[in-house]
């Protein structure tokens, strides 16, 4: 019982931060409030610090540079304040797993979640780090110049920060179930544990970079070929959203309608996780 209070006080604090500094909508830092709350209740501190880890770095990324990145970011779904949709397309997957694991502890399900969470974190820090390239990114599917923004892009800094973003959640998955501090909660925490134990800390820097890229490739990839695309009537423009232009309703022009930019981060964490899995499943 303590556990869901301290969880709840945690994530209440963190997400009231974040709405105040307007890093998260209103239904945004609900939804993180029953994210973390669960994460910390059901997994303990190796769950919810390595989603801490995600949720500080990514948000923090977010903010840095951000006007620059404003200009481009208008024409695509993204906007600095996360809603609930996102937050649920972040932690959501994640969250089924550390439920999946109170209920029958397992170490696959925590490898899955390390890649789950190494996947969104590579793709938040590309997007971030990779917006920032000086030089045009390239389509993954064409290997055509592109415009910068558009989903599907990829540059060099994008995927040096992919890797690095699925490495720090390695190190985080590491480092809080190697120093004790992981409370073991009804076996939650136990089977986490062993994956550290088993693979040490370079086992699970290669579970963190193999779980990042591979979601953050697949979300490239994705998002270039099966996300829907919309036009404005009014400015012209490719966008993400299906409004646009004071809110004139935009016109479809590829993929389905429930094929947004959160279904595709969404798909592409859940391979990332799949990828983590895998490769868990053959080492051990
Ligand atoms: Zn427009």
């Amino acid at each position: 019982m303590i556990d869901w209070l301290i969880g709840l006080i945690c994530s209440s604090l963190i997400a009231g931060i974040a709405w105040r500094k307007q890093s998260l909508s209103v239904s945004g830092a609900v939804a993180a409030v029953i994210v973390g709350t669960l994460l910390y209740a059901l997994g303990g501190l190796p769950w919810y610090g390595t989603l801490m880890v995600f949720f500080l770095t990514s948000t923090l990324l977010t903010k840095w540079k951000h006007k620059r990145k404003a200009a481009v970011e208008s024409n695509y779904a993204k906007s600095g304040r996360r809603d609930a949709g996102q937050v649920a397309a972040n932690g959501g997957l994640g969250t089924l797993l550390c439920l999946g694991n109170s209920i029958w502890p397992h170490s696959l399900w925590w490898a899955a979640f390390i890649g789950v969470m190494a996947a969104v974190n590579a793709d938040t820090w590309a997007t971030e780090i990779g917006g920032l390239s000086r030089s045009l990114p390239r389509s993954i599917v064409s290997g055509r110049r592109v415009p910068a923004g558009t989903s599907g892009g990829i540059t060099v800094a994008g995927l040096a920060a992919s890797f690095c973003g699925g490495l720090l959640i390695g190190a985080a998955g590491w480092a809080f179930t190697s120093t004790g501090w992981g409370q073991p909660i009804g076996g939650s925490s136990a089977a986490s544990i062993a994956v550290t134990t088993t693979m040490g800390f370079i086992g699970l820097l290669l579970l963190g970079a193999l779980g990042g890229m591979a979601g953050s490739l697949s979300d490239s990839w994705l998002g270039a070929v099966l996300q829907v695309m919309y036009r404005c009537p009014v400015c012209g423009k490719e966008i993400e959203i299906n409004r646009h232009c004071n809110d004139t309703q935009a016109v479809r022009i590829r993929g389905a309608v429930w094929m947004t930019n959160d279904a595709v981060n969404v798909i592409s964490s859940a391979i990332g996780g799949a990828v983590s899995m895998g490769f868990i499943y053959l080492y051990l």
